[in-house]
């Protein structure tokens, strides 16, 4: 049988990320929200594999919108759960060479950090905020991606995700998306953001 996803074991226990994220939001989060995605995307890949081998049609729009949604689901949540640390270990002020690129392209940490506050709290609807990067501009850009897969750039890798589906915090927020961002902040694994960017940077 061909490869299919596969739901990845998280870096840390379900209450790691407390008082930040509770224990069951977390769960809830990783077991039905991530694993929903997973099980989306391969239910779509093997419906085609069986219409491909039966040579019957298959609705070709609707299948790939459908892909494309739980594809960005399911490789997002994977980034979002490795770029948060134990509650301890992550937060604060990043240094390294992420440290220096966002103070030389966004003027300061602060304004950095405000910005894509900015972005996450006004996606329309659910989605994500992210930082890319971009080779040809040689720029730190961020994306305001909504749903999973809307407004993200052709191939500019992710440093960064917050997811801010209200899946993300309704049991520990309710409603209140920006009590979350600010909270989120100390969980930022700002080691593992570094070696995303070291692996595109070479000099
Ligand atoms: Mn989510």
């Amino acid at each position: 049988m061909k490869k299919l996803y596969e739901l990845p074991q998280l870096p840390y226990s379900y209450d790691a990320l407390e008082p930040y994220i509770s224990r069951e939001q977390l769960r809830i989060h990783y077991e039905v929200h991530h694993k929903g995605y997973v099980d989306g995307a391969n239910k779509l890949l093997q419906m085609m594999d069986e219409a491909r081998a039966e040579g019957r049609a298959f609705d070709v729009k609707a299948t790939l919108k459908l892909l494309s949604f739980n594809i960005g689901g399911h490789v997002l949540h994977t980034m979002y759960w490795h770029n948060m640390a134990p509650t301890g270990k992550g937060g604060g002020v990043p240094g390294g060479r992420i440290g220096d690129k966002i103070v030389e392209d966004f003027g300061s940490f602060e304004r950095f950090r405000n910005e894509f506050t900015e972005a996450a709290l006004t996606v329309e609807g659910s989605g994500w905020a992210a930082l890319t990067y971009c080779r040809l501009a040689n720029r730190l850009i961020i994306a305001q991606v909504e749903k999973h897969n809307v407004n993200l750039y052709p191939a500019f890798p992710i440093l960064l995700v917050v997811d801010v589906f209200e899946h993300a915090y309704y049991i520990d927020y309710k409603n209140d998306r920006r009590k979350y961002l600010e909270n989120w902040w100390n969980l930022v694994n700002w080691d593992e953001v570094e070696r995303r960017f070291s692996r595109l940077v070479t000099t």
